[in-house]
């Protein structure tokens, strides 16, 4: 028999709903046409198209309809990744004569690295530092915007901490000075509510498998009447905005998707907070010195950041991944070297708090029987690390 699993790595990736898959089975073996083909066996496609654009748009509260019906603001794209890439070149092609992008220090590295990239062509990238509950410095965005800046990104929900971001006002500052302004909502969308029709907002990424939808799928929602030049040129697929063939099942899985996160989300964010706070109540109750980070009112209610002093957060994860559980450490071992994130580091987290932090991240297939199972093993494992760590100390004074 396979081994349970107890998934709470839900921001890394969500399982597919069963009902999602349901809704894209047809497109894989029957329903297989180019939806840009002139037959009617491809051409009929283009109809489940665009109702799936349509739910993107509802989900997102985006309600521009164009003569035909269609959300024309919805642009399906690969995924998270390439929505962000779409949205810092659109920025950047249509101001040339605009040097400057803003940021936050928490960013993605699908926003951050691509914006290095900018700034060794040449562009003025300014990073808006966090305090050390991760929240913004409003005050310096605001001193930071100028005349001369193309883009404003700043993500609605950050991936390791989940704090929520002032999006609003943040777009607010950015127009004030001509500049565009975009958000990365990976995280946020089917989690919290979004209202494109009264949130100033120009441009925002998301991307399918955050919301059990599959990977390799996304949108790039741009605002009617905000200037967009493509990155991935091609065919006229899209409306001429990106090249390449529609990925239909995709497509299809996403706009159930975000058809269901509008139905269930009310109800799922209450049930997945109240499993979140529990889940904290009693690593804090049965573990000293753990500390949750990030903005305890303002973020998202599936996400928990805690740091364990004194140990590290990577052989937390291989021991509890000895029991079937899934989790995240709050290190960047791209480079070998164990840093903890960029995240953690911009929030000033001390190193030896940094190290051995974990993110927990719950779904809607989450219960409260496996917080149980958590915690029939997670106090011991820390104790047993930190009796060995040669960073532990039991009497911090
Ligand atoms: N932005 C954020 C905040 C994310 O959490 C992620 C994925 O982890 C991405 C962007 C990238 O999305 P994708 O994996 O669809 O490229």
């Amino acid at each position: 028999m396979e081994k349970k699993i107890i998934y709470f790595d839900n921001n890394a990736t969500t399982r597919v709903d069963p009902r999602v898959f349901e809704a894209m089975r047809p497109f894989f073996c029957e329903r297989y046409g180019n939806a840009s083909s002139i037959h009617t066996f491809g051409g009929s496609v283009m109809a489940d198209v665009e109702a799936a654009r349509c739910r993107v748009a509802e989900l997102l509260g985006a309600d521009f309809r164009d003569k035909d019906g269609r959300a024309a603001e919805i642009l399906f794209t690969s995924g998270g990744t390439e929505s962000d890439n779409a949205a810092i070149a659109a920025a950047a092609a249509v101001a040339p004569e605009r040097r400057r992008i803003v940021v936050s220090r928490v960013e993605h590295p699908a926003i951050l690295t691509t914006v290095r990239e900018y700034e060794r062509r040449g562009y003025d990238v300014r990073q808006i530092p966090v305090d050390d509950r991760g929240r913004l410095d409003m005050a310096e965005l605001a001193a930071t915007v100028n005349e001369n800046t193309a883009l404003v990104s700043l993500m609605w929900a950050n991936n390791e901490i989940g704090n929520l971001y002032p999006v609003t006002e943040a777009a607010e500052i950015a127009h004030r000075h001509g500049a565009i302004f975009h958000t990365d909502a990976v995280q946020a969308v089917g989690k919290v509510p979004i209202d494109l029709a009264s949130q100033p907002i120009d441009m925002l990424s998301l991307s399918g498998h955050k919301l059990h939808a599959p990977k390799g799928i996304g949108v790039l929602f741009i605002r009617r009447g905000v200037r967009f030049k493509p990155l991935v040129t091609g065919g006229h697929q899209e409306r001429g905005r990106r090249g390449g063939t529609e990925n239909v099942p995709g497509i299809v899985g996403l706009g159930e998707a975000c058809r269901l996160a509008k139905a269930e989300m009310a109800e799922e964010v209450r049930r997945l907070a109240a499993l979140r706070d529990r889940l904290e109540r009693e690593v804090l109750k049965a573990i000293p010195r753990a500390f949750v980070n990030g903005d305890l009112e303002h973020r998202l209610p599936n996400t928990s950041s805690i740091s364990f002093e004194g140990i590290e957060g990577e052989a937390i994860l291989s021991l509890l991944d000895r029991h079937g559980i899934c989790a995240s450490s709050g290190s960047a071992c791209t480079t070998g070297s164990l840093e903890p994130s960029h995240v953690l580091r911009a929030m000033g987290v001390p190193y030896t708090r940094a190290h051995g932090t974990l993110r927990f991240s719950l779904s809607k297939f989450n219960d409260e029987s496996e917080i149980d199972e958590l915690m029939k093993v997670l106090p011991g494992i820390i104790a047993t690390l930190r009796r060995i760590s040669p960073f532990w100390r039991e009497d911090p004074a």
